[in-house]
């Protein structure tokens, strides 16, 4: 397996970061999850913006073009000859000393991996996902706004643990103030009475770019859509509740804190998206030849 690392394609062996790299001593960084479908990266140049949006927002200079990570992200899926696979650029704060001045650290390190993933068992896709609601809060936007998409992902895994310690895979994460924000991996959307519905990223979730994906489909496919705040109680009492992440796709869920969704049946708006999404993601996306 090739990696990219700062500039060069390594193999995996040699593919280390310093104990001194910011990104390990502090978390500090940023990084995409992306995924390429039969010789098509699926919304790369959003997944491009976002990373240097992430950037910016911790003010960190990434030291390529967007181009340049562009074709660096296509070199490595090329070099691994993946036709399908999921990519995951990092970009650290490079190495420094122990302080957390990243004024100490002159040289962003820039990764990328591209190999595979799989979040769930297959099953859970046609049957359904059990999820919880963390006690583990999202972070609050006004400390580390999750809209940033940084290596610090602390608050996510905290969640996940909740969910592991429930015998579940997922698990919402509240604002502060108990309003649904997003799971610990995915963004949440729920269907009631023929309208789809998913919180606003302002209130402290990842503006996920599947989620821009099904917003666009349910417009073309005429499924009415708004952005909401909702509570726990809006969850328990959907008639569909589907979760949506790169690596995740679209996996409904159908049961939440023990309580069933509905018939506890995967529902046909999500059946609807879902296919809509797996043709979209094979016929749009930046092209490359293995
Ligand atoms: N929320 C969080 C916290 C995430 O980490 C992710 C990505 N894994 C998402 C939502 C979904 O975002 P996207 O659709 O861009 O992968």
């Amino acid at each position: 397996m090739k990696i990219y690392f700062n500039g060069k394609l390594i193999d995996r062996e040699k593919a280390y970061v310093s104990v001194f790299d910011h990104g390990l001593l502090y978390g500090d960084g940023v990084f995409e999850g992306i995924r390429a479908y039969d010789g098509l990266v699926f919304r790369l140049n959003e997944h491009i913006d976002r990373l240097y949006r992430s950037a910016d927002a911790i003010e960190l200079k990434i030291p390529l073009t967007k181009k340049e990570m562009q074709d660096a992200i296509v070199d490595t899926l090329k070099a691994n000859k993946l036709r399908d696979g999921y990519i995951r650029p990092i970009v650290t704060r490079g190495v420094g000393d122990l302080g957390l001045d990243p004024r100490k650290c002159p040289k962003p390190t820039v990764c990328i991996i591209a190999h595979n993933i799989t979040l769930y068992p297959k099953e859970m896709y046609s049957n359904g996902l059990a999820i919880i609601t963390a006690k583990t809060r999202r972070n609050y936007t006004q400390a580390l706004d999750p809209r940033i998409k940084s290596l610090n992902y602390l608050n996510n895994v905290l969640a996940k643990i909740d969910a592991i310690k429930a015998g579940t895979e997922e698990a919402i994460m509240l604002t502060h103030d108990g309003y649904v924000a997003e799971c610990t991996g995915d963004n949440i959307f729920i269907v009631k009475n023929g309208e789809l519905a998913t919180p606003p990223v302002d209130i402290g979730a990842l503006e996920g770019i599947t989620r821009d994906a099904v917003i666009g489909l349910a417009k073309n496919l005429k499924i009415r859509f708004s952005e909401k705040r909702m509570k726990m109680e809006d969850v328990y009492g959907a008639d569909e509740v589907f979760l949506t992440g790169t690596a995740a796709e679209i996996i409904p869920v159908v049961v939440v804190d023990k309580k069933k969704i509905d018939g506890g049946k995967p529902g046909p708006v999500t059946a609807k998206l879902t296919a809509a999404f797996r043709e979209l993601t094979r016929s749009d996306g930046v092209k490359y030849e293995v």
